[in-house]
């Protein structure tokens, strides 16, 4: 597939899911590998994992042409177009859009920490993660308001 199909294939399921028309370029990336692709915003153009559809076929690729149109048209609409938007959410249902893009900044963050450090009740024996130490003396169980004992997860040893 070329990138003039591929072009024509976008404006093709933007105007029959989304009712609207894709005035940008579409073009294939050979070098995305990790995610199926991308929306750019300040061109408001889109790339494509040419891999995707050698490997999971139109189908798939036509949820993540979905996917990038979500973004597209809520970021031209100034509506929520991240994610973690809800309007980003409920289009992205409404449309039948893959799920997974690594495109945008947020998707680029560092995975939480791990925890390190567990609030032990001492009285109902609740358990509450923490990832940071801290002094149990001044907290108290949200359960039962029981004292609470720290420790640590990588040593047995209490703190
Ligand atoms: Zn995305
Ligand atoms: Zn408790």
């Amino acid at each position: 597939m070329t990138d003039e199909h591929l072009q024509a294939w976008v404006e093709k399921i933007s105007l029959d899911s989304f009712g609207m028309p894709f005035r940008h370029r579409a073009t294939f990336n050979r070098r995305l590998k990790a995610t199926g692709g991308r929306y750019f915003m300040k061109s408001h153009n889109i790339e494509i994992s040419p891999h995707q559809l050698e490997n999971y076929g139109t189908e798939e690729t036509e949820k993540i042409i979905k996917h990038e149109l979500c973004h597209y048209h809520l970021h031209l609409l100034g509506r929520g177009y991240r994610h973690r938007d809800s309007d980003f959410k409920l289009l992205l249902a409404k449309v039948g859009g893959s799920r997974f893009c690594k495109s945008l900044p947020e998707r680029l963050q560092r995975k939480p920490a791990p925890y390190k450090y567990m609030l032990k009740c001492t009285s109902c024996g609740m358990e509450y993660m923490r990832r940071r130490r801290m002094n149990p003396s001044k907290y108290r169980c949200g359960k039962c308001a029981g004292k609470l004992i720290l420790k640590g997860l990588d040593s047995k040893n209490e703190t």
